[in-house]
């Protein structure tokens, strides 16, 4: 017991250190005076809600967990927060050109996303990029402000061309941006063929590359861009072909989530000066498109760790509109239009995963017996000696002595020289020892290297109703951390450290590192289930790249979604719920068709009427029973 347990005193404030709440949660997510989470929206306190409300309204309406909380005020604050940095910074710095951000539809592309952006952004003219056909579809449905950019990147063939063209012949400020030399060719035929002029932008490989896990988009052999020799050749083509007026827009991408400041500043320098450069050549430019990147801080360090980063927006911004109008104005060019296709930070705090937890396995701690019978083993007695003569000072010795003797024990079942009762009894005094050992080591200052994953080996083992796979791939495919921790209890001490399992069953559907201000954790506190009681835990920051990039491993769905409007009195909305898959959606995805599994199962029912197994009456509950299972959420209902 430590020294906060024994005075009882465990606040709120407690909470907010252990779980870093105030680091990560960007002035969006606090405690409230009874410990639940709250969300403000207008980082007031007077209009916060805390979540714990939502999920009872939730579950009262009939939906069940897992749930994804999407907050829309949240998506409006980071929109306005965005543009409003990048106004401020161009004011004081006295830019002369303005800022055009535009939301990358990859990012996060669900309808409700895409048009409550273009409906939050419509004020600061915030426009879309897209980087496909299919969304280039989708944006064209959706955006409405002529003022707004619309960046088409990504490989295009005829179709996808001709609707660019179109949109700019509707008046749509609409970019075709060049990834690939090949197609300016295809762009000028189409061009000439429906007698629309392009707005041709060029997308460059920089030899700037930055740090961090999603940075591959930059660097000289990136896949994406036209490197320094291609984009002279391209400016020489426009110019042959009196085209060289099209050229209006620099484009680059770095990479998503740079976490250093540094590696940001440098590529703006280095795009900066092929800019003026196309200037120079006699291309009208007039709008810098410095791609994404502006990082989440996720674990709230405010370090150039890979999912944090060591720059606020602020600086970010004024770093940039800098570097851009130290480059120009040495060569007296005008200032450009700045665009940026920040998605990460546009989307990331607009949603939160919220799950309950079903079930707690426990490393039981074991009385020990004082003597052990005569009949033990010699290896079961050594490794209850190892046990009792546990101190600081063997405590490297002891662990390798206890993994030795559980190893020849384990030996000795296999040929058949103990029973699995003793077996069993040995594995207890095992995990005693282990115990013993991890409780020991935090007395140390420094532990020995073997000692160090101690703790997660002894963790329970929280089982919670989510997918890994499904709501947060980044988590298992990249082992990206997210800030995860209980929605409630916060004003009590959370006794257990746990690690997270998933309901895939897969042993790769699991959370095993958490976020910390100076490393990662390997365990999380979470607190005691109290019998009976639902526990729930909220993964946070998941809006982007989360909801799409999930897959349907062991057939586990799309969760529920629901929507929430939070009023400036304080009251709640739930404007809109979007139910999750349901069972026969799943399987229709992998080509079932639930109709036909009807008919077939009731063939199969027939059947073992007519082999005596089941009775009709029968029959019609088991069918009852396979068409509520279609029916079902995939996820564990109550
Ligand atoms: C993915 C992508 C983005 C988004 O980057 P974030 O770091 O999420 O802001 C922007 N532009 C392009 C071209 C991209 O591929």
């Amino acid at each position: 017991m430590n020294k906060t347990e024994l005075l009882g005193r465990w606040t709120k404030q407690k909470s907010e250190e252990l779980y870093g709440i105030k680091n990560w949660g960007a002035g969006y997510f606090s405690i409230s005076e009874n410990g639940e989470v709250l969300v403000n929206p207008y980082k007031d306190k007077s209009a916060a809600v805390s979540i714990m409300d939502i999920i009872s309204g939730v579950l009262e309406r009939g939906l069940e967990m897992p749930v994804l909380l999407r907050f829309e005020n949240l998506l409006d604050s980071q929109i306005s927060f965005l543009n409003n940095s990048f106004n401020e910074a161009m004011k004081t710095l006295n830019y002369q050109g303005v800022y055009r951000g535009v939301y990358p539809i990859k990012v996060n592309q669900q309808q409700q996303v895409i048009e409550e952006v273009t409906k939050f952004g419509q004020r600061y003219h915030h426009g879309l990029e897209v980087g496909s056909k299919a969304e280039l579809v989708a944006a064209l449905s959706l955006l409405k402000d002529k003022e707004a950019c619309l960046i088409c990147n990504g490989y295009k063939d005829e179709e996808f061309i001709d609707l660019c063209l179109y949109a700019i012949k509707m008046g749509f400020n609409c970019f075709f941006v060049i990834e690939i030399p090949g197609e300016l060719d295809t762009l000028l035929e189409r061009s000439k063929a429906l007698g629309i002029n392009p707005n041709i932008g060029i997308r460059i490989k920089l030899a700037a590359k930055a740090g961090g896990h999603w940075t591959d988009s930059g660097g000289d052999r990136s896949i994406f861009g036209l490197n320094v020799s291609q984009v002279i050749t391209m400016v020489d083509t426009l110019k042959e072909r009196n085209m060289l007026d099209s050229l209006k827009l620099l484009h680059y991408h770095l990479g998503s989530q740079i976490p250093n400041i540094r590696d940001i500043r440098s590529a703006v320098l280095e795009a900066t000066r092929v800019y003026a450069e196309l200037v120079k050549e006699g291309a009208p430019m007039g709008y810098l498109d410095l791609g994404g990147g502006l990082a989440v801080d996720y674990d709230g360090s405010n370090t150039n760790y890979t999912n944090s980063r060591n720059y606020s927006v602020e600086e970010y911004c004024t770093d940039i509109v800098e570097a851009v109008m130290s480059t120009l104005d040495s060569s007296n060019i005008p200032h450009p239009v700045i665009i940026t296709e920040s998605g990460r930070t546009t989307v990331a705090y607009y949603s939160v995963l919220l799950f309950n937890v079903l079930d707690v396995e426990k490393l039981e701690e074991y009385e020990m017996p004082d003597q052990l019978d005569d009949s033990v083993s010699e290896q079961i007695r050594n490794l209850f000696d190892v046990n009792k003569n546990l101190t600081l000072k063997n405590i490297q010795e002891c662990y390798n002595d206890a993994l030795y003797y559980r190893d020849e024990i384990r030996d000795m079942f296999k040929h058949g020289r103990i029973s699995l009762r003793e077996r069993a009894f040995s594995e207890k005094i095992f995990w005693n020892t282990i115990n013993s050992i991890a409780k020991e080591k935090q007395k140390l200052k420094n532990a020995p290297p073997d000692l160090e994953d101690l703790e997660s080996a002894i963790a329970d083992i929280y089982y919670c109703n989510f997918s890994v796979f499904q709501s947060i791939p980044d988590s298992w495919a990249i082992d990206q951390l997210f800030p995860i921790m209980p929605v409630h209890r916060l004003l009590e001490l959370p006794k257990r450290n746990a690690v997270i399992a998933d309901i895939t069953c897969d042993c790769d559907g699991k959370i095993d590192r958490f976020i910390d201000l100076h490393d990662v954790r390997t365990t999380l506190p979470l607190h005691e289930m109290k019998n009976g009681d639902d526990y729930y835990l909220g993964v946070f920051l998941v809006g982007a790249y989360q909801e799409t990039l999930g897959d349907l491993h062991n057939l586990f769905g799309d969760t529920n979604v629901v929507s929430v409007r939070i009023n400036p009195d304080g009251n709640y909305d739930l404007v809109k719920e979007i139910h999750g898959d349901s069972v026969a959606d799943v399987l229709s995805y992998v080509e079932f068709d639930p109709k036909d599994m009807l008919v077939r199962f009731r063939e199969t029912a027939e059947d073992s009427i007519r082999e005596g197994y089941i009775n009709a009456t029968e029959r019609r509950e088991i069918m009852r029973a396979y068409d509520n299972g279609l029916r079902g959420y995939t996820y564990y209902e109550r």
